[in-house]
């Protein structure tokens, strides 16, 4: 298990004797909150009762605060090993954006070659579809190689197992606390609503989306699955990783412009079969958190409890900084090599992909913010 050192104090779900019970990460072990939370915050011990975090999640920023100084200041008794990590959360609605300059510029080159890279709407707006929150897993889940209608190069159209299975490293935003219809969330009330932060990996089917996304967006491609770090980390965690983000220009409209810094520097490692093929930089992200739960509420759509957005694949400017495979082996006529000398275009039945990530403290410390892994499964 990841060490998350004793500050951090990020939450799971467990499973023991048959029932799920909340946990908290303490260095490489775990403490079983719905057990000792009677005695460690006696006051809020209810919402540890179900096993999951839904009750933590909506209680709000102060009951968060209030636990987490009662976990700093907790001696633990006893803590467990090897525990069973399920999904830890409720989740409710699923958003993904595509905040990533490098990104989206890598992908509008790939498939828009001699046009504009960037859409003309990308600066001015955090672009994102809304994705399918029944099919969130937790880290661990294999997850079967999907069918779907792809159009070959010779325009043939086809039916089968998707052969452009790819990856997307992301970092998913929790929000705990819910909004009322047609209220917008304005962007300086991020840390009241969002209640931590998970890994991500947006499974593609490059093959399915290409030929279907034009013109309401990704559908088939990408809900067939998509995966969770079972561990969520508090924002109040990642306080001291907090950074400006990259210049924005030009400058967004009001709504999109907060008073606080809500960059992130986290650092992402992708690996596959245990070999890193990439490690992206989430602080080059072009847009926020902040920014995208301002637009994604601007219109007055509410939130809820259990929402899950994720910031969209993040890549930086460098080659090995990619987040995708789409864009590691440029559609595949740059294939990437593995330890085994096997190469990679895109994913083969029997490959495991593990994405983790840390985050640098301005006081130069790492943080361990886990990992999100999943095995492919040939196609039944
Ligand atoms: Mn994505």
């Amino acid at each position: 298990m990841t060490d998350f050192g004793r500050t951090t104090l990020p939450y799971c779900s467990f499973v023991t004797e048959g029932a799920p019970h909340v946990g908290v990460g303490i260095g490489t072990q775990v403490l079983d909150l719905t057990r000792a939370a009677s005695a460690i915050v006696p006051e809020h011990a209810e919402l540890f009762a179900d096993g999951s975090l839904d009750a933590l999640m909506a209680a709000g920023p102060d009951v968060w605060h209030a636990v987490r100084e009662a976990l700093l200041a907790h001696q633990p008794a006893s803590l467990l090993d090897d525990v069973e990590l399920v999904l830890p959360f409720t989740v409710a609605d699923y958003v993904d954006f595509y905040a990533s300059e490098h990104h989206a510029t890598n992908v509008g080159r790939i498939f828009r070659p001699g046009g504009d890279a960037l859409t003309p709407n990308w600066k001015h707006l955090p672009i994102g579809y809304h994705g399918r929150a029944g099919t969130v897993v937790v880290s661990g889940t294999s997850i079967v190689r999907p069918s779907g209608q792809r159009r070959s190069p010779d325009g043939e159209i086809t039916f089968g197992p998707s052969i452009k299975l790819d990856i997307e490293a992301e970092l998913g935003f929790v929000v705990g606390v819910p909004s009322a219809l047609a209220t917008p969330v304005p962007i300086d009330q991020f840390a009241q609503h969002v209640f931590g932060v998970c890994l991500v990996n947006d499974w593609s089917a490059r093959d399915i989306q290409a030929w279907e996304y034009v013109p309401l967006g990704p559908f088939l491609g990408k809900s067939f699955a998509t995966s969770i770090s079972p561990w969520i980390i508090p924002l109040a965690a990642l306080e001291g990783a907090r950074v400006e983000q990259p210049a924005q220009s030009p400058e967004p409209l009001p709504y999109l412009q907060g008073s606080e810094p809500w960059g992130f520097d986290l650092d992402f490692v992708v690996s596959i079969n245990g070999t890193e093929v990439s490690r992206p930089p989430f602080a080059s992200m072009y847009w926020t958190g902040a920014q995208m739960l301002a637009h994604m509420t601007v219109n007055g759509a509410s939130l809820r409890t259990g929402d899950l957005f994720a910031s969209g694949t993040i890549s930086g400017a460098g080659v090995a900084e990619r987040g995708s495979l789409l864009e590691l082996s440029w559609n595949g006529t740059e294939p990437i090599t593995l330890a085994d000398g096997s190469t990679r275009s895109f994913l083969e039945d029997g490959d495991t992909v593990t994405i983790s990530a840390v985050a640098h403290l301005a006081r130069g410390e790492m943080l361990e913010l886990g990992e999100v892994c999943g095995t492919i499964v040939g196609h039944p």
